[in-house]
């Protein structure tokens, strides 16, 4: 009688070992950062809240985990229900209807956002998080409306608002209505300021576009992540127009740090 017994079949092996050998599938298990290349076990990475743990790069993060590393327990989520009506019927390669279900049924999510209210160590806050994973954290209508109502929400209720940008800009699927959602943003961000309540934006790689152009940069404190990409046109964008080469760390949170810091501007790198 043997010792040991396998309760799940045989064990994986690699689709591509064919003589014979037998080797144990790892994949899953490690990740490649992306700063210094180098192999990082997933792990160690979680544990760290995703900064690898050999350079400090900054992985990107879901909605739903930033909410849950930044608020403590007990937080509500909110402002949920809201899905695009595809005002344009948009098609490019396939149509923007089958798009949004794909990214709906891979994040969980409705649209690229995430509202809650909760608690920041002792503060009361409204947070809202952008989901880079739903259609690159692009900006459309839903987007638009529940960021507008977490500035509501915070003016009301007379608690900070956060919002963790990360985004490709708007949503090019829905055209002018995306772009309307920039002043709407900031017509919200405006009334948000008269009644005196604080906004602080988180700038996370990336925060470009529409997003840049609007309430990302509108923060009474604007604070980014370590090497986050921030600006409106991309680097490649820029350097096929103005037939230059960009200098170093062109448009990364350092160098917009060390060009804002000879400003009065409150912009910082964290
Ligand atoms: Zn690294």
């Amino acid at each position: 009688m043997s010792w040991f017994k396998r309760e799940t079949g045989d064990v994986a092996t690699s689709p591509e070992n064919g003589d014979g050998e037998r080797r144990v599938r790892t994949e899953g298990l490690w990740v490649k950062c992306l700063g210094c290349r180098q192999p990082i076990y997933k792990p160690d990475l979680e544990a760290n809240l995703n900064v690898c743990p050999k350079c400090d790069h900054h992985f990107k993060m879901g909605a739903r985990q930033r909410i849950e590393l930044l608020l403590e327990p007990g937080y509500d989520v909110v402002d949920q229900g809201l899905r695009s009506t595809d005002p344009l019927n948009f098609h490019d390669i396939k149509p923007y209807k089958q798009r949004l279900r794909k990214a709906q049924e891979e994040t969980g999510l409705d649209d690229a956002i995430l509202n809650a209210v909760g608690m920041m160590g002792p503060h009361g806050v409204v947070l809202s998080a952008m989901e880079y994973a739903f259609i690159g954290g692009s900006m459309g209508a839903v987007v638009g409306e529940t960021i507008a109502r977490a500035v509501d929400r915070a003016r009301t209720e007379r608690k900070a608002l956060i919002v963790v940008a990360a985004s490709g800009g708007a949503r090019m699927m829905e055209g002018v209505v995306s772009l309307m959602q920039m002043a709407k943003i900031s017509t919200a961000l405006a009334q948000l300021d008269d009644a005196r309540v604080p906004y602080i934006c988180l700038l996370t790689d990336p925060t470009t576009g529409g997003v840049t152009a609007s309430f990302a940069m509108l923060g009474d404190l604007n604070i980014a992540e370590p090497g986050a990409l921030i600006g409106f046109a991309g680097p490649r964008v820029i350097e096929q127009t103005i037939r230059q080469k960009l200098p170093e760390g062109f448009q990364r949170s350092e160098f917009l740090w060390r060009k804002a810091s000879s400003t009065p501007s409150s912009t910082a790198a964290t």
